[in-house]
């Protein structure tokens, strides 16, 4: 699903590489990318331009957050913006107040509306929500034995009064029928045609005036891109859908008719169709499915633990320390501990693509260090933490120190002489850029 978009897109990222912010002349080539991906995505036009506009604003007034690159941030950008142009959240299905909730398919022949109409009622028979579907269409004679056939296979009974019968007439009783049997919901199938036509789109208005339904849903093949969502304003104009059941999206490598479809008719996608069997249906959440096209859930994840985090004012505060080189053991212990709110050293350094290669061994040596640094600084006084020569000076406070935090006084030491030494190489960068502080963890 989505592979062509989601390799379209890297390019994006790859712009922006050895930057070190996002500016609004950098992000030009990067914003050109992400056009070029939606458009083979076929991805409707208008829904392109809004896209890029927005994503540009975001990016250029986003605040630098500090742990990641400008292209983890860019990424993080886009996939806000992909669950807004989707809808933000899942909008689940209407519930009657009273009992049968009334569910009508439309949707042109081929789009799986059939099959659809059985797969939901077996997501509501698995929600202990009984069903019965009704048959009406009466123009393709192999309709009704289909349902008939995929009833019997989920074992939710069908309602059908042959193909010489009214549609109309035939939702009609079979809503009746649903109240009479006390079930939960009706799921009425229609007719579809190969196109839109008058003829169909009448019966279907007439039909959904008989039955009042809860959700009037259009199914749409995935496959058909753009056109799926310009079918679903058409739709939406004409007849009032509530909502659209995207099908065959295992198929659809590009995406254009998710990423459209609520934008062009203001509908949302409440389902997706994933495949031939009756199961192969989920409901539609844009969060999911922006993760999926972007194919980036670890860089995500990485830059939402970044920003929960950090607090600016923070971060600016600890810059102004370490450029005065007032920066001392309890800062130290306050970066260690940021780290460590973060999740693992571990598993931050696996987010970060290209680090996923490290072995378990090193990271492990990584994180035991982390454990003994904090330990040796929680044994420390305040006084110690806040001047750290007292400890260069003084074999016996180092001595107290290791003692404290079970180990030897030449780790104290070191621990010593690395800080200090550290200090030493900030004060001297002033206002310049930090390169590796070897030798310190968490740094
Ligand atoms: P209808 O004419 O709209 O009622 O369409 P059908 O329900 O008869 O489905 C048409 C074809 O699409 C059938 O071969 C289905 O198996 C297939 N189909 C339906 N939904 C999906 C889906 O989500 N994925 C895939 N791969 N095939 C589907």
């Amino acid at each position: 699903m989505f592979d062509a978009l989601a390799e379209r897109l890297e390019d994006a990222w790859k712009k922006l590489r050895g930057q070190d912010k996002i500016t609004p002349s950098n992000i030009q080539d990067a914003l050109q990318e992400v056009r070029r991906a939606l458009l083979s995505a076929d991805v409707n036009l208008q829904v392109v331009k809004n896209f890029i506009a927005d994503v540009e604003k975001a990016a250029v007034g986003a605040e630098v957050i500090s742990g990641v690159n400008p292209g983890q941030q860019f990424i993080k950008i886009v996939y806000d913006e992909l669950v807004k142009v989707m809808g933000e959240s899942n909008v689940p299905l209407a519930q009657a107040k009273t009992v049968p909730t009334v569910i009508l398919m439309a949707g042109l022949q081929g789009t799986g509306k059939t099959t659809a109409t059985a797969k939901l009622a077996l997501y509501l028979r698995k929600e202990n929500r009984s069903c019965l579907m009704v048959a009406t269409d009466v123009y393709r004679p192999a309709a009704i034995d289909q349902l008939i056939t995929l009833g019997k296979q989920i074992e939710v009974p069908v309602f059908e009064l042959g193909s010489q019968a009214n549609p109309v007439d035939i939702a009609t009783q079979g809503l009746a029928k649903a109240k009479e049997m006390g079930m939960d919901t009706v799921i009425i199938d229609t007719a579809g045609r190969l196109q839109i036509d008058e003829e169909m789109m009448v019966e279907l208005a007439r039909i959904k005036k008989a039955v009042n339904p809860n959700d009037t849903l259009l199914v749409v093949d995935a496959m058909t891109g753009q056109e799926a969502a310009n079918l679903s304003r058409t739709f939406h104009e004409q007849i009032g859908i509530t909502g659209a059941i995207l099908t065959k999206l295992d198929g659809d490598t590009r995406g254009g008719a998710a990423l459209s479809v609520r934008q062009i008719s203001g509908q949302p996608i409440k389902f997706i169709g994933v495949g031939e069997k009756v199961e192969a249906l989920q409901p539609f959440y844009p969060e999911r499915m922006a993760s999926r096209i972007l194919n980036m859930g670890d860089v995500l994840t990485l830059v939402e633990k970044a920003q929960e985090e950090i607090d600016i004012a923070d971060v600016e505060k600890m810059q102004s320390k370490i450029m005065t080189a007032q920066f001392d053991f309890n800062d130290f212990l306050k970066q260690m501990r940021l780290m460590k709110n973060m999740g693992s050293f571990g598993s931050i350094l696996k987010m970060i693509p290209g680090m996923n290669k490290l072995s378990n061994l090193d990271i492990e040596k990584g994180e035991t260090e982390l454990k003994k640094t904090e330990a040796m600084i929680s044994s420390m006084t305040l006084e110690e933490r806040q001047n750290p020569d007292l400890l260069a000076k003084s074999p016996s406070r180092r001595r107290r120190i290791a003692k404290g935090s079970g180990h030897v006084e030449t780790e104290v030491g070191k621990l010593v002489t690395n800080f200090t030494r550290m200090r030493g190489m900030m004060q001297q960068m002033g206002q310049g850029n930090m390169p590796g502080m070897g030798g310190m963890p968490g740094m």
